[in-house]
């Protein structure tokens, strides 16, 4: 069933786990999360990032989306991951996605909130969730460094500041900084848990891990204990599908794309259940 992120998270608060958020620029992977999650009983989010509208356009995998949780028989909260304007947020609402995130995040501290409001104004008059983020997530490949040359630790969310932006803005969940970083790791994570949990003191709502692949179960559980309610995980389960792909492909003399779309789909749904397994707190049998 589709509900908002607001719904899921709640849930996940009182149960002190985290959900997962799963990618899908390709049919296969919302096909393995939705899978893999009807099997474990265990309620996911499926997004859709808008820069993967190169990949696949919003108005094509989104009613896909959408009508995926619809017949799903577990909660499925449909999400637009990085938001850059109001007017993809629209699109998105408009598709019948029941939660976005708006990333105003490079603006000055001022402009992300007018921005989030906004937002926050039409989407909730809509009945669906908002995700903003404060503090800001650089991609990986950079080494500790922002492409201008700052230290992450600058750029980490400040716990009060994010008490400030909470209050002012409504928004449902939090996108905090605390030690993650978009795409593959090229060094150790390193996380920041009392950072971590003097925020999710401070705003009382769920906080959003970003760059939540690649970490170790360790990692999640201690994110998990200290106020993270959702985990967005993509890069890691895109790479293991890519790997078997290459695997399949060396190992066979005439490659038929269908079936490269299989061994796709079974990869992630390999590592879509070591992942979700570990954010519900499930055993896997
Ligand atoms: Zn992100």
């Amino acid at each position: 069933m589709l509900v908002t992120l607001q719904e899921n998270l709640k849930k996940a608060d009182e149960g002190n786990y985290a959900v997962g958020q799963f990618n899908c620029p390709t049919l296969e992977a919302a096909r393995a999360a939705v899978e893999v999650a009807e099997e474990l009983k265990a309620p996911i989010i499926l997004a859709h990032a808008e820069v993967h509208d190169e990949i696949v356009p919003i108005e094509i995998i989104g009613p896909i989306l959408v009508n995926l949780a619809k017949n799903a028989s577990i909660p499925i909260t449909v999400h637009l991951d990085h938001g850059t304007n109001i007017s993809m947020v629209r699109k998105a609402i408009d598709i019948g996605f029941s939660s976005v995130m708006i990333d105003a995040s490079i603006m000055s501290y001022e402009d992300n909130i007018n921005t989030v409001k906004e937002v926050v104004d039409y989407a909730h008059r809509h009945n669906v969730s908002v995700e903003a983020e404060l503090g800001v997530m650089t991609s990986s490949g950079i080494g500790g460094e922002d492409t201008g040359g700052n230290h992450l630790g600058e750029l980490y969310t400040d716990p009060d500041i994010a008490k400030d932006f909470v209050e002012q803005t409504d928004i449902d969940a939090l996108a905090a900084a605390f030690g993650t970083v978009h795409g593959i790791y090229v060094q150790e994570p390193n996380l920041d848990y009392d950072r971590l949990r003097k925020i999710h003191d401070n705003i009382q709502r769920p906080v959003v891990m970003h760059g939540g692949s690649g970490l170790s179960e360790e990692e999640y559980i201690n994110a998990i204990d200290n106020g993270v309610r959702k985990i967005n995980y993509y890069s890691y389960a895109a790479k293991a599908a890519g790997d078997a792909v290459k695997e399949y492909v060396n190992q066979n003399k005439n490659v038929f794309y269908h079936d490269v779309t299989i061994v796709a789909l079974e990869a992630l749904k390999k590592d879509y259940k070591k992942a979700i397994s570990t954010f519900t707190l499930k055993e896997i049998s």
